[in-house]
């Protein structure tokens, strides 16, 4: 097998654009600093890493008969609200289970941003009271079971798509695109820097480029204060992903690098590098980053870059994974 021979049911433009950052890579004096947008990647409700996934799950739920799509996230949820807006698309129910996994003390929370747009694009929204975590949850199995009494055909697409046989691929396929983008570009991304959370997408990335000749560091950012589970999620899903599109050999360990440093405390809140990270990159760029996960990654690099852990000759790829919707909830902290 290989990564094309999987089914893929188009949710995207085409290959998300990728450009230089150039007064960003001036101002940190260092390795020089590029994006590739996944923000920008779909025309469904401002797209995001999730939406990429789905082209690789959808075809799956159709051949199921599927008639629910069935996930589970925060109340701010970005991956929510692109599997409702991929239902929507695709003239499917979505039942959302929204979990408190954020204590965020905005009173708009509930209503704003990634909800607010799942809600007015027809999603049936559970908020239920529990925390942070990105495994199978009692709640979300709930509402798997309430489908089915029903009469229902759920198709069950865990936190961030991740935790799937099939979650791996988009980001796997993506390895590919980059590839093909350098090629047309004339340049090569010796690092790569993308926010890790419920991890498929680090580690689809991993599998795909663990297919090609040339190595390059592939640096995730830990957003969710729990290092050594976002660590071992990514570990197993590079892997059965890897064998999954026929690496036919074992990922070493040296290819899986999760850093901390940057998440703060908690899943959800921003500390002081996060706001930093988030305004350098508005007023250099006109770029918009999110306080939840990419204002987080983009801290870790900027960090990376300027004590030169990422050496001045690199060329870094700053993977924007989206989640710009979240920020209504967080207007507070930019007061
Ligand atoms: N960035 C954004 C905007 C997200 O919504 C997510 C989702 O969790 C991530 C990064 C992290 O991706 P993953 O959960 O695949 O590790």
């Amino acid at each position: 097998m290989s990564i094309d021979d999987f089914e893929r049911y188009p949710l995207l433009f085409g290959p998300s654009p990728v450009h230089p950052l150039d007064r960003l890579s001036d101002h940190l004096g260092g390795a020089r600093v590029w994006a590739k947008r996944e923000d920008c990647n779909s025309g469904l409700a401002f797209g995001g890493n999730k939406t990429r996934k789905l082209e690789y799950l959808i075809p799956d739920a159709l051949a199921q008969g599927a008639d629910t799509l069935v996930t589970i996230g925060g109340v701010q949820s970005n991956h929510t609200r692109q599997v409702a807006a991929v239902a929507a698309r695709l003239g499917l129910k979505a039942v959302l289970v929204q979990e408190s996994w954020v204590d965020w003390p905005d009173a708009v929370n509930d209503k704003v941003g990634n909800i607010l747009l799942s809600r007015l694009m027809g999603a049936d929204v559970r908020l239920v009271e529990a925390g942070f975590g990105i495994g199978f949850k009692e709640s979300w199995q709930a509402a798997l079971e309430d489908i089915a009494a029903a009469g229902g055909r759920p198709y069950a697409i865990p936190a961030g798509a991740s935790d799937h046989r099939l979650g791996g691929l988009g980001f796997a396929s993506w390895a590919y695109e980059v590839q093909r983008q350098e090629q047309e570009l004339g340049v090569f991304f010796d690092t790569v820097v993308v926010c890790s959370v419920t991890g498929s997408t680090q580690a689809g990335m991993i599998a795909g480029f663990a297919g090609q000749d040339r190595p390059r560091r592939v640096l995730g950012i830990d957003a969710s204060a729990r290092l050594a589970e976002t660590r071992a999620q990514v570990e197993k899903i590079a892997r059965a992903t890897a064998e999954l599109i026929g690496l036919g050999r074992d990922l070493g360990d040296d290819e899986i690098t999760v850093l901390e440093g940057w998440a703060g405390d908690a899943y959800g809140v921003p500390v002081r590098s996060t706001l930093d990270a988030i305004r350098l990159t508005g007023r250099l760029e006109g770029v918009i980053l999110d306080p939840v996960y990419e204002g987080k990654s983009m801290a870790g690099l900027i960090d990376l870059v300027r004590r030169g852990d990422i050496p001045a000759d690199a060329n870094v790829l700053y993977v924007h994974l989206g989640g710009q919707p979240a920020l209504n909830a967080y207007s507070g902290v930019f007061r």
